[in-house]
This record gives C-alpha cells, sequence and structure tokens, in this order.
C-alpha cells in the first residue's frame, strides 16, 4: 500500500487548490473523489464571482489572498482562467440596505478592502443603464471580478499534476481507520490508503464525512439554479448583486463574462433545501423580472441554458475551517457556501501551511472554527 502524506477527500474548489500548494510545499498528496474527473462537484455550478468583499475580517483576508493568487496565474504561471478585474458592484434602492452596506463599510475597510460607497451618478457610469428612478447608490470594490470556474479547476488539476498530486477518480472514501485517536487509514471503495493527514474538503458531502469519526458539521446543502445567455458585445464590467429581497427570493447577481455572455443565478425563497439538482420552470419567470427590471438593456438577450447546483450551506453563512479536535490529522475545509470558488485559492494556501509547517492563521481559525456556535449571520453570504 502506497502512503501519502496527506489524502484531501474531493477534487473540487477546495481540493484542487489545496492540492497543490500542499504538493507545493513538499508534500505527497493524493486526492480521492467519487466523480470521474476533477471539478465535477458544485465547482462547474458556480458562475464564476470572484470577491474579497465579505462582512467577516477572515473571509475578507482568504478572498483577498485568492484574489492576489489569482492576478498572478497568468503573468507568472502561464493559465489563463478568464478573469477580469471588473469588480463588484452593489446597487441600492433601499434606505436600510444603504444603512446596513454603509456600516459594514468600517469593518471592511478595517480588513484592508479596497470598496467605497458611490453616489447614483458614479453608479450610473459604471452601469451605464441601470435603472435611474430610487437609485441611492451602492458600494464597488474594484479588485474584485469573475471568471470561469471550469477554467479554474483545469488549471489547478494541471499544476497539481506537474507538482505530482496523484488523482484517484470513481473513488469514494467510506470511512478511517485511527491509533491512538490518529487518522492512519483511508478507507475507500477501491481499497485503503495509508496516511498521517486528511482534508474533508467533500462539499455539500462534508457532513458525511464528519459523521464518519463522529464529528457533527453543520453542512446542510440548498439548490441554487443559474443560467448563460447568448454572447454579444461587451457592455458592462462589474458583477452586479442585488440583495433586496422579494416575495419568492432573496438576491441574485450576474455578470458579462469574457466571451460576452451574461451568466446570472439567484437564490430562492424560502431557500431549497436538499441535494436536488434537476433544473426548474420557477427559475427563469424568478430571475428574468427582477434583472430586466435592474437593468432594462438586458432586455432582448436569449437564455442558452440553465442549470442547478448546491451551495453547501451553514447556519451562519460563514465556511468551516479547522482541525478535528477528537481525531489528530484531519482538517476540514467544508460548508462554503456559495463562494468556494473565490474562497479555494487563499484558504489552500493557509490549510498548506497548517499542515506542513504547523503554522496556524489565528484569525481564521477562530472564527471558522467547527466548533462555533454558528450564531449570527453572515451578511454578504
Ligand atoms: C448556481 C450556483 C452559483 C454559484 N456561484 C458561485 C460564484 O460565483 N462564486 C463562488 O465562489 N461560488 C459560487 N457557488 C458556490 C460554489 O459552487 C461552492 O461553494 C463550491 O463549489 C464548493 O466547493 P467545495 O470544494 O466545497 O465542493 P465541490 O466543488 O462540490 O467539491 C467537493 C467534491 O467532493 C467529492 N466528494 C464528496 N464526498 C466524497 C467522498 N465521500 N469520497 C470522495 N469524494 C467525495 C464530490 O464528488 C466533489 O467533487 C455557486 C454555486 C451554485 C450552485
Amino acid at each position: 500500500m502506497k502512503y501519502y502524506d496527506v489524502i484531501i477527500i474531493g477534487a473540487g474548489s477546495i481540493g484542487l487548490p489545496t492540492a497543490y500548494s500542499l504538493a507545493k510545499e513538499g508534500l505527497r498528496v493524493a486526492v480521492v473523489d467519487k466523480l470521474p474527473s476533477a471539478g465535477q462537484g458544485q465547482n462547474k455550478a458556480a458562475i464564476g464571482g470572484i470577491r474579497a468583499t465579505h462582512s467577516d475580517p477572515a473571509k475578507i483576508k482568504i478572498g483577498k489572498a485568492s484574489l492576489e493568487f489569482i492576478r498572478r496565474l497568468k503573468p507568472e504561471l502561464g493559465e489563463d482562467v478568464d478573469f477580469v478585474e471588473g469588480g463588484y458592484l452593489f446597487p441600492v434602492y433601499d434606505p436600510e440596505i444603504e444603512n446596513s452596506l454603509k456600516q459594514l463599510l468600517a469593518v471592511q475597510k478595517n480588513a484592508g478592502l479596497n470598496i467605497e460607497w458611490l453616489g447614483p451618478k458614479a453608479v450610473q457610469e459604471i452601469v451605464p443603464g441601470i435603472r435611474e428612478k430610487g437609485l441611492l447608490g451602492g458600494t464597488f470594490s474594484p479588485n474584485d471580478g469573475h471568471l470561469s470556474s471550469l477554467k479554474l479547476a483545469g488549471t489547478f488539476f494541471r499544476m497539481a499534476l506537474r507538482e505530482g498530486v496523484e488523482f484517484l477518480f470513481n473513488t469514494e472514501a467510506v470511512g478511517f481507520e485511527q491509533k491512538k485517536q490518529r487518522i492512519t487509514i483511508v478507507k475507500t471503495t477501491k481499497g485503503s490508503l495509508p496516511t498521517s493527514w486528511v482534508v474533508n474538503a467533500a462539499g455539500a458531502y462534508g457532513r458525511e464525512v464528519g459523521l464518519m469519526v463522529g464529528t457533527e458539521l453543520p453542512v446542510y446543502p440548498d439548490s441554487h439554479e443559474a443560467g448563460v445567455t447568448e454572447p454579444v458585445k461587451p457592455f458592462v464590467k462589474p458583477m452586479i448583486v442585488d440583495t433586496k429581497p422579494d416575495e419568492n427570493s432573496d438576491n441574485y447577481y450576474f455578470y458579462q463574462s469574457k466571451d460576452g455572455s451574461v451568466i446570472f443565478c439567484i437564490t430562492p425563497r424560502p431557500k431549497r433545501i436538499g441535494i436536488d439538482t434537476r433544473s426548474t420552470s420557477e427559475f427563469l419567470p424568478m430571475v428574468i423580472p427582477r434583472m430586466l427590471n435592474l437593468y432594462p438593456r438586458l432586455r432582448h438577450l436569449k437564455v442558452r441554458r440553465i442549470w442547478r447546483g448546491l451551495y453547501p450551506n451553514t447556519p451562519d453563512g460563514r465556511p468551516i475551517v479547522g482541525y478535528d479536535k477528537n481525531v489528530q490529522g484531519l482538517f476540514h475545509a467544508v460548508g462554503m457556501c456559495g463562494q468556494g470558488l473565490m474562497l479555494g485559492p487563499g484558504l489552500a494556501e493557509i490549510i498548506a501551511r497548517a499542515i506542513s509547517e504547523g503554522q496556524q492563521d489565528h484569525e481564521v481559525f477562530a472564527e471558522l472554527s467547527p466548533y462555533r456556535d454558528f450564531s449570527g449571520q453572515e451578511l454578504l453570504e
């Protein structure tokens, strides 16, 4: 039986960059995934938003690290993932939302985020044609952006392979063997794999992996739908996020990708809890009127395709990151909610430093601990 320093469960938004970062630290790494190839879980459902604009300092820090890494991909590593630094705009038509976003600005700036409140005119300059009536302004973070989630997964997969990572696909982790409460073996559908460390990066199935050692991780997936239009000439740069809920939905967000398609998704209300990923006929009637009301310029675009995926959600909307306290050698990085793609590259570096050098990022590990009380709510979930 071949020994690995680290086995990662899940070749997704978190597992792929983590494999690369751990291998760069000189560790011998294997990734197991029950699906047939890389990024086939929820990574490919993500529409591509990459931001450091969060309400928690720990998430802002991780998001900034992700963006720094992504900016280096093309010039330093020769990898093009269609990244566009178009910024994130949260336009506001509601005084209550204006207040809460303005209050958040202090926390965000304190955490080093480049973000400003813009008046209505400045918002219209960034998004010409956005509905003028009732526009109060909005926050804009110019260093956020968007990219192709498929290309990012492919890039990390290739870079990890180049660093010597081994991928075992069609291989499901089904349990562990321990000696003196330390992981020694990952049991899979294809046999046993000896190791000293395991990273639980199983996404929407992170809770099930935790339960294999009796650890309760509150990851409860719910489904979200997304769509993509035909490509047209570039006309808008930022990701636009409307956080005002209506009767049937919470926030929705959209942007124009590098190839000209508009890509969009929405959070249904109430949440559709569970793991059903079949597209529904309710999605387009829910999202399109809201998008056209905000941005009438979209009205002639034709939708090409829709899909449905899962947010691996937690009760407070924050990820779960940290060591298992009962089983040595087990590290959890699950519950990424709607942000696994944007947190992956930054988190990977933090996890790699923790496992290879024992260097703990106390801010991140305290805020995102698997053992926190899960009260409160991340405001920009
Ligand atoms: C419509 C939609 C839009 C989204 N848009 C964005 C966005 O713009 N930006 C953003 O950052 N995020 C977005 N997300 C969220 C993002 O997709 C997820 O947060 C992210 O993919 C989760 O990453 P992960 O690595 O935890 O899980 P995944 O990418 O799902 O990877 C987990 C992997 O673990 C494997 N696995 C599970 N259990 C086992 C086991 N026992 N053995 C072996 N393998 C196992 C699975 O097969 C899977 O491949 C969106 C999600 C949806 C649905």
